[in-house]
């Protein structure tokens, strides 16, 4: 773990926590020298919450934390080529940061993924391959794939989970060394919110923070394992039937990480929430008319936490965190799609 002391001379990126990331040497690191994303207070129903933009990394979502770390490694051991799938944000990351490494991609998606991703994926000159059928197909046929490559999984490697604690320090680092008391979290994978956890973790362990934040498992109503498992008291989740959803990056109905995110859940003292589409689009119109665009993925944790503030579940004064996960561009076809015929032409 980082001391307290050493940061102050460090450059604001996330190699600056690099003691808690497990790469042996620096010549290795894999970075565009990505910095720190703002936290900035937001009104929502009327109450300030604090907005963490994680849109604003490199290739547009926060999954870049996660990659920087795990592809640095894979460089560090001399790996050559890889293989990940991806609901898209994943494979846009691995993609460009394999191509700063010099590292063949191959990335499996679901060919419902908005074409932002997927346009993203082949500009970094990734091998795209569209898997027709669901994330959970995608996922078998990388599976498959990997058996003459190297599987370069995020859901898997414990180097991006690694990556991922980098939320955590940021935000503490941010509030001057303090737990927010809530963070509210979209999951699908539940790298995000399990790296999230285990950095704040870390923290509560070294005396950098003396509390540890309650956490927000968010889900779409159309796929939720893990708000069924969390409902029911189970420890594990069944694998449930999922349908369409706005919220693409989330929908994973049968997550490998599933044991960890309801005890990140269960430890902090958190819940879980689902919310609908109609949530997801509304939610991204409100944010996007204040001049904050993120995809709907992203959308669902507004929604949720609009809801848990009304409802006065998280109370009126706790500082409540959001990260935003991924940036609108990503979704443009998606959100045209639904989005567009409520838009105002000029008077003719
Ligand atoms: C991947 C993703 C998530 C979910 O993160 P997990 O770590 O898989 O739980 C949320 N939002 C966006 C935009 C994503 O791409």
């Amino acid at each position: 773990m980082f001391d307290l002391p050493n940061l102050a001379g460090r450059a604001a990126n996330l190699w600056r926590y690099q003691e808690s990331l497990g790469i042996n040497d620096s010549k290795n690191y894999v970075s565009f020298g990505e910095g720190p994303t703002p936290l900035t207070p937001y009104q929502l129903n009327g109450r300030e919450v604090l907005l963490k933009l994680d849109y604003l990394r490199p290739t547009g979502s926060f999954k870049d934390r996660g990659t920087a770390v795990m592809i640095s490694k894979l460089k560090e051991w001399g790996v050559a080529e890889v293989i990940d799938d991806s609901s898209g944000n994943a494979g846009a990351s691995v993609a460009a940061y394999a191509a700063a490494a010099g590292i063949r991609a191959e990335i499996f998606i679901p060919a419902y993924t908005s074409l932002g991703k997927a346009t993203q994926i082949r500009a970094y000159g990734a091998t795209l391959i569209k898997i027709h059928g669901g994330r959970e197909d995608t996922a078998e046929a990388a599976w498959a794939a990997a058996a003459r490559s190297f599987y370069a999984s995020h859901n898997w490697s414990p180097y991006f989970l690694a990556g991922m604690k980098t939320m955590a320090y940021e935000i503490a680092e941010q509030l001057n060394w303090k737990a927010p008391d809530w963070v509210v979290v979209p999951v699908g994978g539940g790298s995000l919110i399990v790296g999230l956890w285990q950095g704040f973790l870390d923290l509560r362990a070294c005396g950098y923070v003396t509390k540890m934040p309650r956490l927000v498992a968010v889900q779409s109503e159309n796929c939720a394992p893990i708000y069924e498992a969390w409902k029911a008291g189970r420890q594990s989740v069944h694998c449930v039937q999922k349908r369409q959803t706005a919220a693409e990056g989330i929908a994973i109905s049968d997550p490998i990480r599933a044991k960890q995110i309801l005890q990140a859940i269960q430890n902090s003292a958190g819940i879980s929430h689902i919310v609908s589409d109609d949530e997801v689009w509304y939610s991204l119109k409100l944010l996007a008319s204040k001049g904050v665009y993120i995809e709907p993925t992203s959308a669902a944790a507004i929604g949720a936490c609009s809801t848990l503030l009304s409802s006065g579940v998280i109370g009126h004064r706790d500082i409540v965190v959001i990260p935003l996960t991924g940036f609108g561009l990503k979704a443009t076809d998606k959100i045209v799609e639904h989005c567009s015929d409520t838009w105002r032409e000029p008077e003719k």
